[in-house]
């Protein structure tokens, strides 16, 4: 059962080949089986045993609806009502959120049953699942690998076969890198597109939820039921959500792929170059045409990101100060005492490192010469991607300049760390939709292929990603002993 993509799963409950109860059963099971992952902070089995019986009910009355029964899972950074929301952090190890993050309000309505909250990167930073107070994750491909981050536990969840599809987040690449380390399909929407309401903020301006599945189709599902306007969140963009499964028969023949010439340069791993120019082949075989395209702003992608990002969370993690919700420091002395105990004991070394950063950078006589420039930086990009879009459909390249590294081969070197986002980091100065699908291995790990869209032309990645999967097998290999 737990094989089969959330298409398969809404067609077999439907036709009563099996209930949305033994479904959920089946990956509860699993998600014990299989712990040494720590894919995993908190199992919801109560709960999500209660709620499969609730649409087995409405199975049974013929009123599902598109999620009805499917069992899915939330990275950490999502808040649940009457459920620990940690965002991997021990400062709120014992905060129970008082509320539903639209995203889970919106998959919940749309009937699909809930497994439990994904481990990640403490606050959404990182790019391995290592800086998580829970520990890190590992890579189902190779168990001494990091599935990537910060939604390491939401692409190790899919790969491993622990939920059908799952939540995850965006802020400089977390959802496609983990994606591409971990072999299942990852779309980071449109800035805009689906609402930040209830998701603990890192970078406001670039944070954004989406989905991370097996299939191109189950991206589209899923996005379905999480996009969309919300007036709680003044960023959404009211703009009517197109029917995303309805697109994806659309054949490529003459879609023009742009390949912008610095994915391609110095710093990519050969051998993940192979595998994209294999993916990029099919592709050509599909009827696309791919051109050369430049975006010289590009290498400075990553200085800006480590400005804005840092200054943003600077502001967004005041909000955790020992005084009303998260991690209190024992007896303190005195209200100093208690903020800087509170938040030295409650926060890990990287989102310490963050905080010092963008405080710095926004510091009177620093904001200009830092914060000012990063943001202008941010516009020269946006300019690169406007022009090279303007003369093809999408742009196409790696995801990452390799594949899954080691647990603990980067953790003591951030500059290194941070350069496994030289990819996507771009994509969300910019606020466009992207996505990463399997495209090949590379030294047994999987490798994930980038497709860039346009703003709002969620509908045309997720067409552009289903025909490959069509054509090709890469998004159904599972993880040798997770069959
Ligand atoms: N790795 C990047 C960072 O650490 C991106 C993280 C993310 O997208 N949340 O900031």
């Amino acid at each position: 059962m737990y094989n089969k993509t959330i298409a398969e799963l809404a067609e077999g409950l439907r036709s009563r080949q099996f209930s949305s109860r033994e479904l959920t059963l089946a990956y509860l099971e699993r998600i014990s089986q299989h712990q040494a992952l720590n894919a995993f902070i908190t199992a919801t089995e109560d709960l999500a045993l209660k709620q499969a019986d609730a649409a087995d009910a409405k199975l049974a009355a013929g009123d599902a609806e598109p999620l009805t029964g499917i069992p899915i899972a939330h990275k950490d950074i999502f808040c649940t009502d009457g459920i620990r929301t940690s965002c991997g952090s021990k400062m709120l190890d014992n905060f129970i959120a008082p509320y539903d993050a639209t995203v889970v309000a919106k998959l919940q309505k749309a009937g699909a049953v809930m497994l439990g909250k994904l481990n990640m990167d403490e606050f959404a930073m990182g790019s391995s699942n290592e800086t998580s107070f829970y520990g890190p994750v590992k890579n189902p491909w190779d168990l001494n690998a990091v599935p990537g981050g910060s939604s390491g536990g939401s692409a190790a969840a899919v790969a491993a076969r622990l939920a059908a599809g799952v939540t995850g987040t965006d802020t400089g690449g977390s959802i496609r890198q983990p994606a591409g380390f971990c072999g299942i399909t990852g779309l980071k929407p449109t800035y805009g597109r689906v609402s930040r309401y209830g998701m603990i903020a890192y970078a406001s301006s670039l944070d954004q939820g989406g989905p991370m599945t097996r299939t191109a189709e189950d991206a589209a599902i899923l996005l379905q039921s999480m996009a969309g306007f919300d007036e709680k969140d003044s960023t959404s963009v009211d703009r009517p959500v197109p029917d995303y499964r309805a697109g994806l028969t659309q054949p490529l023949d003459g879609l023009k792929i742009g390949l912008p010439k610095e994915f391609f340069g110095e710093g990519l791993s050969s051998e993940v170059a192979s595998a994209i120019e294999a993916g990029l082949a099919e592709y050509r075989k599909l009827g696309a045409e791919t051109v050369e395209v430049s975006m010289p702003n590009l290498k400075l992608a990553i200085p800006a990101y480590y400005v804005i990002a840092p200054a943003e969370c600077s502001a967004n993690l005041s909000r955790f100060d020992g005084v009303r919700f998260g991690y209190r420091c024992e007896a303190p002395a005195d209200l100093t005492d208690l903020y800087t105990r509170s938040r030295g004991e409650g926060f890990g070394r990287e989102v310490k490192r963050r905080i010092l950063m963008g405080t710095y950078a926004l510091s009177a006589g620093y904001y200009d010469a830092y914060y000012i420039k990063a943001q202008k930086i941010r516009r020269l990009i946006s300019d690169d991607f406007k022009n090279a879009l303007s003369s093809v459909d999408v742009l196409m390249g790696p995801v990452a300049p390799s594949v899954a590294f080691g647990i603990g081969e980067k953790i003591g070197n951030p500059i290194e760390m941070y350069l496994s986002d030289i990819y996507t980091i771009a994509v969300n100065l910019a606020g466009l939709p992207a996505m990463s699908i399997p495209a090949g291995f590379a030294s047994d790990k999987p490798v994930g292929l980038q497709i860039i869209g346009n703003y709002f032309a969620e509908d045309r990645l997720l067409n552009v990603a289903h025909q490959y999967q069509l054509a090709t097998q890469w998004h159904q290999l599972t993880p040798p002993g997770f069959e």
